[in-house]
């Protein structure tokens, strides 16, 4: 048995490096949540950016916000996909 440093669960399968730090084992689902990529594409049209997430082989939208893409918008409208707005 392993110990997962992150989530602390004992696991037996083939560990996951962490890419943090490149050498850390850590259990194959937390190695699952830092493969996910996050970026921001944004829409002309709409004046619209919407932020998604990129897992292995699937893509969703995570959120969205009016405007230019912004690293602070980013991260607060990240999984919420209501955004309130004047
Ligand atoms: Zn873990």
């Amino acid at each position: 048995m392993r110990l997962c440093p992150i989530c602390g669960k004992e696991y037996d399968s083939y560990p996951a490096l962490s890419r943090k730090d490149n050498r850390t084992e850590i259990c194959p689902d937390c190695g699952n949540r830092e493969a996910v990529e996050v970026y921001t594409l944004y829409s002309k049209e709409g004046d619209i950016t919407f932020i998604m997430e990129d897992k292995k082989n699937m893509t969703s939208v995570v959120g969205f916000y009016y405007g230019d893409p912004d690293e602070e918008a980013t991260k607060i409208f990240r999984g919420k996909l209501t955004a309130e707005f004047e």
